[in-house]
């Protein structure tokens, strides 16, 4: 039987970034995925700055956004105006297919398409065989079986909905632009992201409500002039949010990404936390089975356990008061400076949250609604 000293399932950016950072610290590494790449992923594929620094160079940018729409579920509607582009979009076709390059460059083994199917002690068994593995990174998304087996526990779980439509006529109009609108639900919004040839329009929630998530992305893809364009993918996608006390691997096996839950809870912003608990959960796993769970906690808890708990703050107040976050990124100069900085990579969320004004604020909104007589 094969032996590797770390396999990793799942090709996605969290994936191919713990082989990629695996097989760097020189161990023999496999990373496998059931789908044959270049393969489609629910996404808006917009890359904020940490998720562009964590990457291992230039990846293919289709837009780099300078002009920001906003409205609150279709009303008080502004554009706002940076001279350096603030977000970059992607098709994750593509950028998956790079970062797995990456990976296999950097010497790990790809395995596509292939199943996993089971991990008993240290053999993995696939559809495609059995191999030994002294550490296993599952990386292997929302529906991963081993973060079921390990216990993750879940705080939200949300459902994504998205149409990539054929630009077409409006392609220009899109070409260096994106829309943000706060939705009707609890912790909703919608966004268009462009792709140059192709738009996403997209919308999230919490999960439970598809038909009001649904009827959401109608009236937005309505609003904003989009219904006529030919759909060329229409689906959907979980996203899901750790407790703070949930397990992030157990023995040899570390949990990464999505499979462990590590998304910024307030925008579900998740290629950058995927990425970088990725290169952590590599990392960590190189070192051999001792102690690979407490190195790779050790990791996640300087940058991402804070802005995961910073976003929580966020999320709370937003479903409570969405106007008041629309009101200060589209009327004040602070809100959306603060913002653009945020999305640019300039500060993060965790950062902004302390400062003591915002913390008074969040707290404030977070308040419930009282009635004026009771
Ligand atoms: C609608 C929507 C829009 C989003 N938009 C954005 C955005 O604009 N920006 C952003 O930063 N984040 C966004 N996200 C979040 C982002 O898509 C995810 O957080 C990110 O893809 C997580 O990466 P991952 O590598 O953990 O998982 P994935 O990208 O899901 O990769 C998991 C991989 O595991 C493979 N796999 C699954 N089961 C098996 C198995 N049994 N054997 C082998 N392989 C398996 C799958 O084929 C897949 O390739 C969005 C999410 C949704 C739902």
């Amino acid at each position: 039987m094969e032996e590797y000293d770390v396999a990793v399932l799942g090709a996605g950016p969290a994936g191919s970034s713990a082989a990629r950072a695996a097989a760097q610290a020189g161990a023999r590494v496999v990373v496998l995925d059931r789908a044959a790449f270049p393969r489609y992923k629910t996404c808006g594929g917009g890359l904020i700055g940490p998720s562009l620094r964590a990457l291992p160079g230039a990846p293919p940018v289709r837009a780099a956004i300078t002009r920001v729409s906003l409205s609150l579920d279709g009303r008080r509607r502004r554009t706002r105006v940076v001279d350096e582009p603030c977000l970059q979009m992607v098709t994750r076709p593509e950028l998956d297919v790079w970062l797995l390059d990456r990976a296999a460059a950097a010497g790990a083994e790809v395995r596509v398409p292939c199943r996993f199917v089971s991990l008993d002690d240290d053999v993995v068994t696939t559809d495609a065989g059995s191999f030994r593995a002294g550490v296993v990174v599952a990386a292997d998304g929302t529906s991963s079986r081993l973060a079921r087996e390990v216990g993750v526990r879940l705080g939200h779980v949300d459902l994504g909905l998205e149409l990539e439509l054929e630009a077409g006529p409006q392609a220009e109009r899109w070409a260096d632009r994106v829309h943000l609108d706060w939705g009707p639900l609890p912790g909703s919004y919608a966004w268009v992201f462009p792709k140059g040839d192709t738009l996403t329009v997209g919308v999230i929630a919490a999960r439970g409500l598809g038909d009001a998530t649904r009827r959401y992305l109608r009236d937005v893809v309505t609003r904003l002039g989009l219904d006529g364009l030919r759909v060329v993918h229409d689906s959907g996608h979980l996203t899901r949010c750790r407790t703070p006390d949930s397990p992030l691997g157990r023995g040899r096996v570390l949990l990464a990404g999505d499979a462990a839950g590590l998304l910024e809870p307030w925008t579900r912003e998740g290629i950058s936390f995927a990425t970088r608990s990725g290169a952590l959960a590599g990392a960590a796993a190189a070192g051999g089975p001792d102690g690979a769970v407490e190195r790779y906690r050790a990791g996640l808890a300087v940058e991402l356990l804070p802005e995961m708990a910073a976003g929580e703050r966020c999320l709370r107040a937003f479903e409570r008061r969405p106007w008041a976050f629309h009101e200060l990124i589209r009327s004040t100069s602070v809100g959306w400076h603060q913002f653009a900085r945020i999305t640019r990579g300039d500060t993060t969320l965790a950062r902004a949250v302390e400062r003591r004004p915002v913390r008074a604020g969040l707290g404030l909104l977070s308040l419930p609604d009282r009635p004026l007589l009771s």
